[in-house]
């Protein structure tokens, strides 16, 4: 059966033990007038995964609280992440179906470098905890550029996947999966999308770094491909 099958990928929190399982944690976040509600979504070892959610439930008791609404409704969340934590046991069907919404199949045969670029630059989007459409017509512009088997369908149904896991935790499981060719496509694709929009900060430049070491890719040697080019 499918889930008893074990997954081949690593977890990408301690990069020791194989992925077992996956688990949303919900929040909230207060900002005075206004307040974001979300979840985060994890796939790792089953302890992992658990250390993952209890530390959800940490960050919520320290910065939840900053609204009236959110102020309700902390409490209640942070509850369900302490309850469901020592619940969570190795589900690897469960686990299977998170990395296949990501567009990470558990056969290493069937690599597809455009959906796990689609993938990665779908959770940057979404870091700031949203995605609005320019964002995604940008990234289909750029898309079409860079993959020659390029397909807005693909994109956008990878788009509305409400529960990607965070960009870093991607990354990492990247490392292992994509070639380095793989990797200089995805990487491409980031940077040009993260440039597009004419305010390329620094928090964008530090989530970019930050995946590229994940995927253990030197973010350099794209600059040193288009010396070549210019030559
Ligand atoms: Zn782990």
């Amino acid at each position: 059966m499918d889930n008893d099958k074990a997954i081949t990928y690593t977890c990408p929190y301690c990069e020791r033990t194989k992925i077992e399982t996956a688990a949303s944690a919900p929040y909230v976040r207060g900002f005075v007038l206004a307040f974001q509600i979300g979840a985060k979504n994890f796939i790792g070892c089953t302890s992992c995964v658990r250390g993952k959610v209890l530390g959800e439930a940490g960050l919520s008791l320290l910065c939840g609280w900053f609204s009236i609404t959110a102020f309700f409704i902390n409490p209640v969340l942070i509850l369900y992440n302490v309850l469901q934590a020592p619940f969570i046991s190795k589900n690897y069907a469960k686990a299977r179906k998170k990395l296949s919404d990501a567009g990470i199949e558990d056969d290493e045969s069937s690599v597809d470098v455009t959906r796990l670029g689609y993938s990665l630059a779908t959770s940057m989007m979404a870091a700031d905890g949203h995605i609005d459409e320019e964002e995604i017509i940008v990234a289909l512009e750029l898309g079409n550029k860079i993959f020659p088997d390029f397909n807005e369908n693909e994109l956008r149904q990878i788009v509305n996947v409400k529960d990607l896991p965070p960009p870093l935790d991607i990354a990492t499981m990247l490392r292992e999966i994509l070639t380095e060719e793989g990797k200089r496509a995805v990487c491409l694709y980031l940077v040009m999308i993260a440039q597009a929009d004419g305010n390329f900060d620094d928090f964008e430049k530090k989530l970019l770094s930050d995946v590229a070491d994940k995927m253990g890719f030197d973010l350099d040697s794209l600059n040193d491909d288009d010396d070549e080019v210019a030559e």
